[in-house]
């Protein structure tokens, strides 16, 4: 199995090179030549199976420069004694044919613990195969939830070090607790001015920085990205969308081969992309259906054709959605532009330049089979997070009610009993005041006191390692201007 860039098809790497680089050299994603495909048998399979193996299964498939030794090393390594009971992704049955898969039973409580916990392992085995003994630096930019977990995964593992890089206002209190109190000798923290976007357009130009480059070369560096740019992130998230139906059938939820719809609430596009990823290998989905709050570029996107994000960017309850430029977009693009290697450089280009771009008829016609997009409004995902409770006596977080209205409405619209599985992305002790507020009406800025009351009203326990963060010691309180990362990151590294 080979990649090829998004912005030039005769661009090969790898699965090591392109895991080991995290971004091709001319700015474009790596995204799989073709995709593997599973029968029915092989996905129903995944039921009563350990998620290692099941997770083995997929990545062997396309990261066949692995053996398949390797993978399982990793998968072990990432899985077992992480997870709540070793389940990273247990389902939830809220009333007839609606399905949540929780992702948020790892150590930072949100669902990118999946892809980061076994990321380090992927890509320490890459840089073994392909990076001639340098040591990986890892940029990321986070809207919240990817910084925490990024660190997490890639605390203290040799031959890494990690910058992290959040929106000074964009993330809630708690994520930024998380950050700034973070353990390990190789780990780097700070915020930066403005919002994510201008916080990962930032990342992204250091990255590409031939200066910077040649500087962290000499030093015998060469940089990685963790964000969902990283084809080493993607792939290990289509696992749980295999294994939710395999696990659905095998509990007579659904007969094996009938259709589904997959509802995500969408930011960075990277998650909903695994499940389009997953539907190409052969899971039968009907719709996928992407959920975005009121920074909703995505929805006018998917039913226009039209990308504009020259708007009024919010901040919102569900911060790790406050997103305006979608990077895994890029790799749904090239998809239905059939590879046409004019097509995504011209696209982005307009976007960077301009902030918009139109798609042609038919990458607008390709969207809309496989697509179905709402957004919801903060007063929404309050009364959805309140309704929720109310119904089924489940205590949700703010992201996963946003697609759960969605889906909602969806249904409404369009009378489609299918079932339908919704990605649960966080625990809803991730944002404790807001999901009081949305359960009580009761308003307080002390996550920890509102914690305790969600504790005595649900019976639902506060995850230890959030708990722990009240007593926590402040590690990293610096601040950056957007322009001066570059000068930040090469006076900092390696010290
Ligand atoms: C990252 C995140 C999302 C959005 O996922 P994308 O892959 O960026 O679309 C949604 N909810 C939560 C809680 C997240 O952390």
């Amino acid at each position: 199995m080979k990649f090829q860039s998004t912005r030039n098809v005769n661009r090969k790497a790898t699965p090591s090179e392109a895991i080991f680089s995290g971004i091709a050299p001319d700015g474009g994603l790596y995204v799989p030549e073709e995709f593997p495909a599973l029968s029915m048998e092989g996905i129903t399979a995944f039921a009563g199976k350990p998620y290692y193996e099941n997770a083995a299964r997929v990545l062997g498939a396309f990261f066949t420069d692995f053996t398949e030794e390797e993978i399982l090393a990793c998968t072990k390594n990432a899985y077992l004694g992480k997870f709540e009971n070793d389940i990273p992704a247990p389902l939830t049955m809220l009333g007839e044919n609606c399905c949540l898969i929780e992702l948020w039973h790892g150590p930072t409580c949100a669902f990118k613990d999946i892809a980061l916990q076994l990321l380090p392992y992927l890509l320490a085995k890459a840089a073994e195969k392909c990076g001639g003994g340098k040591k990986s630096v890892i940029l990321t930019a986070t809207s919240g939830d990817t910084g925490k977990a990024a660190l997490e995964g890639f605390c203290n593992v040799p031959g890494t070090e990690i910058f992290v890089f959040y929106p000074e206002d964009g993330v809630s209190s708690m994520q930024k607790l998380q950050m700034a109190s973070q353990k390990g000798e190789n780990v780097h923290v700070r915020a930066v001015k403005g919002n994510f976007d201008d916080t990962q357009t930032a990342v992204k130009r250091i990255f590409t920085d031939e200066a910077v480059k040649a500087a962290l070369a000499e030093k015998g560096m060469a940089f990685s990205s963790a964000n969902s740019i990283n084809i080493g992130r993607l792939v290990p998230q289509i696992v749980y969308y295999l294994e939710a139906y395999a696990k659905l059938a095998a509990d007579g939820k659904i007969k094996a081969g009938d259709e589904i719809n997959i509802a995500v609430p969408s930011g960075n596009f990277g998650d909903i992309l695994a499940a389009y990823y997953a539907k190409k290998m052969g899971l039968p989905v009907h719709k996928l259906i992407c959920a975005s709050n009121s920074n909703h570029v995505l929805t006018d996107f998917i039913r226009t054709g039209v990308y504009d994000r020259n708007r009024r960017f919010y901040t919102t309850v569900t911060p790790s959605m406050d997103i305006l430029i979608s990077s895994n977009l890029e790799r749904l693009l090239f998809d239905y532009s059939d590879k046409d290697a004019a097509v995504v450089p011209a696209l982005m280009k307009a976007l960077a330049e301009k902030g918009v771009y139109e798609v042609s008829g038919k990458v607008k016609a390709g969207l809309q089979t496989d697509f179905w997009a709402g957004w919801c409004s903060e007063e929404d995902t309050f009364r959805t997070v309140g309704e929720v409770f109310a119904d089924y006596h489940y205590l949700c977080d703010t992201h996963t009610a946003v697609a759960l209205e969605v889906c909602r409405r969806y249904r409404q619209e369009n009378g489609d009993r299918r079932m339908t599985v919704t990605v649960s992305t966080a625990s809803p002790y991730k944002f404790p005041a807001s999901v009081l507020k949305a359960v009580t009406g009761e308003t307080t800025s002390d996550e920890f006191a509102a914690a305790e009351k969600l504790e005595q009203i649900s019976g639902m326990l506060m995850p230890e390692s959030l708990r722990a963060l009240k007593n926590a010691e402040i590690r990293f309180t610096g601040l950056s201007g957007k322009e001066d990362l570059k000068e930040y990151v090469l006076s900092t590294i390696g010290g």
